[in-house]
Order: C-alpha cells, then sequence, then structure tokens
C-alpha cells in the first residue's frame, strides 16, 4: 500500500533514463504541448484532523506524465511554468480538477457530516494574476462547491513580500470565505508583527520544524519554537496545520503542542483521487 512506497517517488526517477538530466529548455519547450495534451494528473493527500484522526481535507499536489521521461514531481516543472508564465493556465486547470473532485467527495458524503475541503497551491504569479478573484469564483460556482471548501495555499515568501494592492485579491477571496493558508511558514524572514496583516486563515508549518522533532527526545529549544510558534498563530486566529509529518511521535508530540490539522506520510502519501475515502 501507498505508505509502504519509497520516498521522493518522482525525484529519484528511472536510472535508466536519468530525469535529472532532462533539460530545463527541453521541460519548458513541452510544457504547453502536455497542458494541452493533458499530461498532468493531481494526486490528493490527506489532511487530517489531530484531535481524532479524522479526514479534514485532502491538498492537490500536480504531476506531470511524461510521454518519455515518467512521472516528474512538481519542483521539476512547476518553477518553469512560473517562468514562462504557463504556470496561470495550468493553476487554472489544477484549480478546476480539485474543485470538481472536492464537490464529488461532497456529494458522496466522503468525511461524514463536516463537508472535506481541498487545498490548492497558488504560485506568484498567479497571486498577481488580475483575473484570479473572477477565476476562483468562477470555478467555484460553475462546480458548486461553497468558497469554504477551497483553502488556497500562498508560500509564506510570497505572501510577506506583497504589498496592500497585490493582497487585495486575497483579501477579497477571504472575505468570500475561501481560506488562504501561509504556506511552508518558518522558511521565510517573516516580520512577525506584519502576519496580522495578512488575510491568511491558516498557517502552515513547514516540513523543517516537523524534522527537528524526529530526534528522541527531541531536542527541547525545538518544542518551544513550536510551541511558541502555534500560540502566536492562534492568538492571530489561525488554525495550525503541520507538514510533513512522519511517525507517531512527531504526531502525538505535535497534537500535544496545540496543532490543528496535520498530513505527512505517516498518514498517507499524496495518491490518485479514488484512494482518499479509505486513505484515514
Ligand atoms: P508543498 O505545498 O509544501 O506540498 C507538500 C510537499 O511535501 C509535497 O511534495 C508532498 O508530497 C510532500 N510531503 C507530504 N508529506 C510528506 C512527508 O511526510 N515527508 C516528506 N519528506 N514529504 C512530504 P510534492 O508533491 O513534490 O510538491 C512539492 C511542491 O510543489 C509543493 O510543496 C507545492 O509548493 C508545489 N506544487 C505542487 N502542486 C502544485 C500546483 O498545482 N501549483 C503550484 N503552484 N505548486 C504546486
Ligand atoms: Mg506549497
Ligand atoms: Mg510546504
Amino acid at each position: 500500500r501507498a505508505k509502504a512506497e519509497g520516498g521522493n517517488r518522482y525525484a529519484v526517477a528511472d536510472p535508466d533514463s536519468d530525469a535529472r538530466a532532462i533539460s530545463r529548455h527541453h521541460l519548458t519547450h513541452h510544457l504547453p504541448a502536455a497542458l494541452k495534451g493533458a499530461e498532468f494528473f493531481i494526486e490528493y493527500q490527506p489532511l487530517v484532523k489531530m484531535e481524532d484522526g479524522s479526514l479534514e481535507g485532502a491538498e492537490a499536489l500536480v504531476r506531470w506524465s511524461h510521454p518519455r521521461h515518467g512521472v516528474l514531481g512538481p519542483d521539476r516543472f512547476i518553477p518553469l511554468a512560473e517562468h514562462t508564465g504557463l504556470i496561470v493556465p495550468l493553476g487554472r486547470w489544477v484549480l478546476q480538477e480539485a474543485v470538481r473532485q472536492a464537490c464529488q467527495w461532497q456529494v458522496r458524503g466522503i468525511g461524514g457530516p463536516r463537508p472535506l475541503k481541498v487545498n490548492v497551491n497558488l504560485s506568484p504569479r498567479q497571486l498577481h494574476h488580475p483575473e484570479l478573484v473572477e477565476d476562483t469564483v468562477a470555478v467555484l460556482e460553475e462546480a458548486g462547491l461553497p468558497p469554504s471548501s477551497l483553502c488556497l495555499k500562498v508560500t509564506e515568501t510570497a505572501m510577506i513580500s506583497a504589498d496592500e494592492n497585490e493582497l487585495r485579491p486575497l483579501r477579497e477571496l477571504a472575505d468570500l470565505g475561501v481560506g488562504i493558508a501561509l504556506d511552508d511558514f518558518g522558511t521565510g524572514y517573516s516580520n512577525l508583527a506584519n502576519l496580522r496583516r495578512l488575510p491568511a486563515s491558516t498557517l502552515k508549518l513547514d516540513r523543517s520544524f516537523t524534522q527537528g522533532l524526529q530526534r528522541d527526545p527531541a531536542d527541547p529549544i525545538d518544542l518551544k519554537i513550536v510551541e511558541g510558534i502555534v500560540s502566536l498563530a492562534h492568538t492571530l486566529q489561525l488554525s495550525v496545520t503541520v507538514e510533513g509529518v512522519e511517525t507517531s511521535a512527531q504526531a502525538e508530540q505535535l497534537r500535544d503542542l496545540g496543532c490543528d490539522s496535520a498530513q505527512g506520510w505517516f498518514y498517507a502519501r499524496p495518491g490518485p483521487p479514488e484512494r482518499l475515502p479509505e486513505a484515514v
């Protein structure tokens, strides 16, 4: 089953056609045709409520099924798509797919009485696109998904560097009920006092913090740092999701430190949408 599968499945590609050797130029050149030719697909990773371990939602993670080089992970092509601008139509496709999928799960009652949420990554270029709000609203309406069932993930770095004008679209979406998550928190250089001006509803604690708790016993300073961030987040009325939970010890510690939700291989790896109902 999924949990038993190897680590970064896509980063370590078939050694015979070492994916690392594919040139950036080649990938960049083929991105538009790949989008047209439906070579992208989405895997979903469960989000779990720490309190009781129940399924809360899923994060949509895009992959490229390259006809010659096999499945490529997002780290291989998202930066290129961002650079060329193709991230805008690609991101719109991911959003559309993920929203449609979330609707299907909700209609089938997956996740019990609380409606499942879907998390979608937003790249800086999408954040600055003039039609972000319009597009997002149109996608939600077309599928019939309540805005509160969608959460857009924007990295701390992208959000912190945005000025008031650039934050306005996110604020509009937040006012409509769309969740906004401050992604990869702790890897950027936030002026902590600045956090309160952001339209975020969730803070996603970066995997590096989770890794810091891996030692047994965990480093007491690391524990204090996470505890401090959680307490600051809660003061600002942000819920806290932790990424990269790989062991039961980490899960227990992070729950005791007050984290609200979690995501990681300990619960489930990203997988096809059919697998979500029985993933957790
Ligand atoms: P992210 O948003 O931080 O997503 C979490 C990443 O951590 C995913 O990598 C996921 O597979 C991985 N992960 C989850 N649990 C664990 C764990 O327990 N241990 C470890 N070591 N890793 C874990 P993935 O799928 O390779 O995605 C990498 C990044 O690519 C994502 O980081 C996200 O920023 C970006 N990305 C993925 N899909 C999209 C997309 O549709 N649009 C944009 N703009 N970016 C995307
Ligand atoms: Mg992300
Ligand atoms: Mg992250």
